[in-house]
């Protein structure tokens, strides 16, 4: 896996790739990518930034904007966002910054560039249908107290609806090549 780089680190020049901007505005959600001029509202806007000292939604923007792909692709902040679209709601030059983001997560999903948590919660996904592996000793508790049984997930329908992205295969050869 490629290491997980901060974004405050001194810019090359032989880091940046002046086609990755057109490669994003080519992209459905990142057509106006190049709009952005850094006017700051997504991030002051932000409810995750709000709480992080590192997570900059602008700052992921710039990075796009600037071709520094190695460097935003391995950014671990790209996987906080919450998807809630506040920043594509404020943005005064109308960029989708919100699918910008997610645009950026899949070409790193694409690389394998995916923190562990959420490799471990796409497994838990496939296997039981819920992103969190759910103790016995919780299921349990739950009959004691007469809670009715959690609902029943299809795990079948689950893998048969991420097949035609080559999620799952993607996924098992990975770890294969870990267990090696
Ligand atoms: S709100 Fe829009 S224009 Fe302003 S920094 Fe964010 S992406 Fe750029
Ligand atoms: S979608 Fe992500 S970047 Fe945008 S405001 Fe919500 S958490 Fe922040």
């Amino acid at each position: 896996m490629t290491e997980i780089q901060s974004s405050g680190e001194p810019i090359k020049a032989s880091e940046i790739d002046p086609k990755f901007k057109y490669e994003l505005t080519r992209m459905h959600g990142g057509e106006k990518l190049l709009r952005c001029f850094q006017c700051g509202t997504c991030t002051s806007d932000c409810p995750v930034a709000r709480f992080s000292n590192d997570y900059r939604p602008r700052t992921i923007i710039r990075m796009a904007q600037l071709g520094l792909k190695k460097r935003v692709l391995s950014s671990n902040t790209l996987w906080l966002c919450a998807a809630c679209f506040t920043c594509t709601d404020r943005c005064p030059q109308g960029i989708e910054v919100a699918s910008v983001i997610r645009i950026l997560r899949n070409l790193a999903a694409e690389k394998g560039i995916v923190p562990q948590v959420f490799k471990d919660q796409s497994t838990n996904i496939l296997n039981s249908g819920y992103a969190y592996k759910i103790p016995e000793l919780r299921i349990k508790k739950r009959e004691i107290q007469g809670l009715p049984p959690l609902p029943k997930s299809n795990p079948k329908n689950i893998r048969r609806a991420l097949k035609g992205i080559n999620f799952i295969e993607k996924k098992e050869k990975e770890e294969e090549q870990r267990e090696q």
